[in-house]
């Protein structure tokens, strides 16, 4: 079968063998990534655009897709994910939300097993289960986020947390309504209200901080520690360590939250090693969880990185790619997700860590706490 967004060349089978075979586990589970369909989005409303690089890169992927993908680049493993929609401004949340549970809901649930759902959100139907026919798999032990609208009251934030296989919350400033760019805080669009009923259930949550200086603002420390002090039994994952993909962030923002053990990672989006040898090293193996942010990453190239910035050099045919180098470099670049999973292997590797935190980091940390969560979800 083929894969809409990439395809797997020599190149990327001998990075495969040489880098990530001999040292990735047998299992692994990808903690954050994204899953969508094109009826997702209404085409009708312009989205809010940062105009930042993934935008171009590649259109929604569905979780039939999804698995397609982790097939096709992991040969030989078996690969579970912890799925949520596309935050674009222009999404029917509850819809995506409905189909990430439909579709990774399996055998569980009062909902799963092959029976139909139909979302109404807003007017516009969802008939989930219509567009993933081959998705029934009672081994299957993913899991799900929802989306959430800052405005939407705890009750109806409830409502998406019941939906069979949906664990917690991937909240975004940008889904504050009529949002227009600007630094905002955690609580402008993670409610507290919001946040009371996650604590009450024991739920997840996945936040992507905002602020332009990220983990070097340090408002954005005191806003997770606050919510820690606050709603302890919150499941907290700060993604892509902090939004930290240049050196100064991870450099300034791990030391404040090092010492609390509650405050957990995802390393999506992260290919910067100097990054992930800091976050190993404040942190321990124990608080990351290996993730991919794709369908970004099937972007093919790597990068470098000057002061705060980071540079994407691919060969791809992006408008904002003028940073190119000579073809015979380019023909040699593999899958980016492979870049930053050699990234993260290696420097695990580097700092004298051996297979059990590979296992931890990729699998293990992630699988524990997802099942924790599960576990609570029976009386929700
Ligand atoms: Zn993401």
């Amino acid at each position: 079968m083929v894969h809409p967004y990439f395809e797997l060349t020599d190149v990327d089978r001998r990075f495969f063998e040489e880098r990530l075979d001999p040292r990735l586990p047998a299992r692994i589970l990808d903690a954050h990534r994204h899953v969508q369909l094109p009826e997702h989005l209404d085409e009708s409303r312009a989205p809010f655009k940062r105009g930042a690089f993934p935008e171009e890169i590649t259109g929604p992927e569905s979780v039939a897709q999804a698995r397609l993908g982790y097939e096709i680049m992991f040969p030989g493993r078996e690969v579970e994910m912890l799925a949520f929609g596309s935050p674009a401004t222009n999404c029917d949340c509850a819809a995506n939300n409905a189909y990430v549970s439909q579709a990774l809901a399996g055998g569980r649930g009062p909902q799963g097993g092959g029976q139909r759902q139909t979302a109404t959100t807003g007017g516009r139907e969802c008939d989930a289960l219509a567009q993933v026919p081959a998705l029934q798999n009672d081994d299957d032990s993913s899991a799900g986020l929802a989306l959430s609208r800052p405005e939407w009251s705890a009750e109806r934030l409830r409502e998406e947390l019941r939906r069979p296989a949906i664990i917690g919350i991937k909240p975004y400033e940008r889904l504050i309504a009529g949002f227009e760019g600007g630094d905002v805080s955690v609580f402008g669009f993670v409610p507290h209200e919001h946040l009371e009923l996650l604590d009450e259930l024991g739920a997840w949550l996945t936040l992507h901080l905002p602020r332009a200086q990220r983990l070097a603002d340090r408002a954005n420390i005191d806003d997770i520690l606050e919510l820690r002090a606050r709603y302890p039994n919150v499941v907290l994952v700060i993604a892509h360590l902090g939004r930290s993909y240049a050196g100064r962030y991870a450099r300034e923002g791990f030391p404040p939250l090092a010492d609390d053990p509650g405050i957990l990672f995802d390393n999506s989006a992260v290919l910067n090693p100097a990054v992930h040898a800091l976050a190993l090293d404040r942190f321990g193996p124990e608080r990351i969880m290996w993730a991919s942010d794709q369908p970004v990453f099937y972007m093919r190239g790597r990068r470098r990185w000057e002061g705060d910035r980071y540079i994407n050099l691919t060969s791809g045919d992006y408008s904002w790619n003028t940073d190119r180098e000579p073809p015979d470099i380019e023909a040699a670049y593999t899958l980016s997700l492979y870049e930053a999973m050699a990234a993260c292997l290696d420097t695990i590797l580097a700092l004298g860590f051996g297979d059990a935190e590979i296992e931890a980091v990729f699998h293990g940390n992630a699988r524990r706490l997802v099942d924790d969560v599960l576990a609570r979800k029976e009386s929700w």
